[in-house]
C-alpha cells in the first residue's frame, strides 16, 4: 500500500516509510492511496469470526506483503490482548469498554501494534529508531507499556511536571529500559513545542525521531478493529447504529469512519467533545478556527486543533453536504458532563469517566434525530484514571484495579528539564 501526504509535497511511500517517518517531510499526514472496501460476505458472516480475524481482515489492505502474514496475525494477537466489552447502560445505550488493557485507556491498542509494526522492521538490522512523544497523561503510559522491551526503539516521554496524575505519572517513569521520561517545567503545550522542535532539527536527524500520537498510521489503523467488535455484537438487533466518540485529536472517530469506509454499517457518527469545541462550530458555522486549548475536566480530549481532522476531510473529498449525512460535533462544558457522570450512575448504576460521560451526552443528543436507532458511546479510559473526579462527583470509592496497583509500589525515575537545549542535550547523549 502507498501513502502519500495530505500536504501533497512529499513523495509517496510505503507503509513502513510512513510508520517509521511519522510525518511526511512536508510535515502532512500521511493517508492511504486506495481504501477497497471488504465483501458483503464478510458482514454477513461477520458472528462467526473471531476478533483477530476480524482484525486481520480489516487490516491486510493497509500493510500489504510488507509483514508477513504469520507476523501480522502475531502482532494483531499480541495488540488484542484483553476484551472489549460492550455494557448497556440503558435502554439503547452501550458503553463499548477499551480500557481492559496495560494501562487502561485506549490508547493500548495503537501503541502496541505500532510498537511490534516498528520491531518488525528492525528485526534484520541494527537500525536505531527513537520515539519521542509528548503527553498530557493517557499517551505516555501507553506508549511505555506498549514499547517496554522492543528491539531497536528507544522512547522519551516529555510530560509537564506537576500536571498529570499520580498513576499516570508512574505509568511512564517507573518501566526503565528502553524508556525514559523527561519532567519538563512548563505545562503540555511546552513538551508539544520541543517535540515538534526536535522533530524539525536536522542536528538530530541521525535519531530517526518518530512519533507515537495518532498522527503515525501504525496508531490509527488499528483504532478501527473495535468497530467491527461492536458491530459483531449488536448486529443481531437488526437496527441502525449511531456511534459517539469522545474526541480530542479525532483519532478515534477517524478510524470508526475509515471502518465504515470498509463497509462496516454504521448510521451515523457523533464526535462529541468538550468545551474544546472547534469542529462542532465548524459544523455550525462553516468556518474552521482552532483556538487554543482550554482546560476541562476531560483532559485527554483539551484539543484546539484536532489533528486528524483533515484525515477526515480528505475521506469525504472536503464535500460538507455529504459530510454532515454521516457526522454531528457536539460540545459539552464541564457541568454538563458531571450531570451526564451522576445520572448514569444514579440510574444505571454504571461508572463511566468524564471522557465517556461526554460521549454519552453526544450519543442521547444524537438519538433524537434517529428514533428508531440503537446507540454505542466509547468509554475510553477506566474510571481509576480520573480517580478524583469520578470519587468526587459520585461520592464513592474506586476499588484499585492490579493492573494501577502494580505500578504505585514502584519508584520513579526522571529526568528534569526546561529548555529545548536540554532535551537536545539528552538526546544527543
Ligand atoms: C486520547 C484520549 C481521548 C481522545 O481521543 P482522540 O482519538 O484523540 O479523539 C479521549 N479519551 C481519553 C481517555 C483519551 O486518553
Amino acid at each position: 500500500m502507498k501513502y502519500y501526504s495530505l500536504n501533497h509535497n512529499a513523495p509517496e511511500v510505503n507503509f513502513e516509510q510512513a510508520v517509521i517517518q511519522g510525518l511526511a517531510p512536508d510535515k502532512g499526514l500521511y493517508f492511504p492511496k486506495n481504501i477497497s472496501t471488504l465483501k458483503p460476505s464478510f458482514f454477513e458472516n461477520i458472528e462467526s469470526y473471531s476478533n483477530e480475524e476480524i482484525a486481520y481482515d480489516a487490516i491486510k489492505q493497509f500493510v500489504g506483503d510488507e509483514i508477513p502474514e504469520t507476523e501480522l496475525r502475531k502482532i494483531i494477537k499480541e495488540t488484542l490482548s484483553f476484551d472489549f466489552p460492550l455494557v448497556e447502560v440503558e435502554k439503547d445505550i452501550y458503553s463499548l469498554e477499551l480500557f481492559h488493557g496495560p494501562t487502561m485507556a485506549f490508547k493500548d491498542v495503537g501503541a502496541r501494534f505500532m510498537s511490534r509494526c516498528l520491531a518488525y522492521f528492525n528485526k534484520n538490522n541494527d537500525q536505531k529508531n527513537t520515539v519521542l512523544v509528548a503527553t498530557s497523561g493517557d499517551t505516555g503510559g501507553a506508549v511505555a507499556s506498549g514499547f517496554l522491551g522492543v528491539k531497536g526503539v528507544d522512547v522519551v516521554i516529555l510530560y509537564p511536571s506537576g500536571k498529570v496524575s499520580d498513576i499516570q505519572e508512574r505509568q511512564l517513569t517507573t518501566l526503565r529500559q528502553n524508556i525514559r521520561a523527561l519532567e519538563v517545567d512548563g505545562v503540555f503545550d511546552d513538551c508539544q513545542d520541543m517535540v515538534k522542535k526536535a522533530f524539525l532539527d536536522n542536528n538530530l536527524n541521525f535519531k530517526n525521531l518518530t512519533s507515537a500520537n495518532s498522527i503515525n498510521i501504525a496508531r490509527w489503523l488499528p483504532q478501527m478493529f473495535y468497530f467491527f467488535f461492536a458491530y459483531k455484537t449488536l448486529k443481531k438487533h437488526k437496527k441502525p447504529l449511531v456511534v459517539s466518540c469522545p474526541s480530542g485529536n479525532f483519532g478515534n472517530i477517524c478510524a470508526g469512519i475509515l471502518a465504515k469506509k470498509l463497509g462496516l454499517p454504521i448510521a451515523h457518527f457523533v464526535a462529541s467533545t468538550n468545551a474544546n469545541d472547534t469542529v462542532p462550530k465548524f459544523l455550525e458555522t462553516g468556518t474552521y478556527d482552532p483556538k487554543p486549548s482550554k482546560a476541562t475536566i476531560s483532559n485527554a480530549m483539551d484539543v484546539g486543533n484536532p489533528s486528524n481532522f483533515i484525515r477526515i476531510q480528505e475521506m469525504y473529498n472536503n464535500d460538507l453536504a455529504k459530510f454532515e449525512k454521516d457526522f454531528s460535533s457536539y460540545s459539552f462544558d464541564d457541568e454538563e458532563t458531571k450531570v451526564a457522570l451522576k445520572t448514569i450512575y444514579n440510574q444505571n448504576g454504571y461508572i463511566a469517566e468524564p471522557h465517556g460521560a461526554v460521549g454519552y451526552l453526544g450519543l442521547k443528543k444524537e438519538l433524537k434525530n434517529h428514533p428508531d436507532a440503537i446507540g454505542f458511546f466509547l468509554e475510553t479510559a477506566h474510571p481509576i484514571k480520573f480517580l478524583d473526579i469520578v470519587e468526587n462527583v459520585l461520592n464513592i470509592k474506586l476499588p484499585i484495579p492490579q493492573q494501577i496497583e502494580s505500578v504505585l509500589g514502584k519508584e520513579k525515575i526522571s529526568t528534569k528539564i526546561k529548555t529545548y537545549e536540554e532535551l537536545k542535550a539528552f538526546l544527543k547523549a
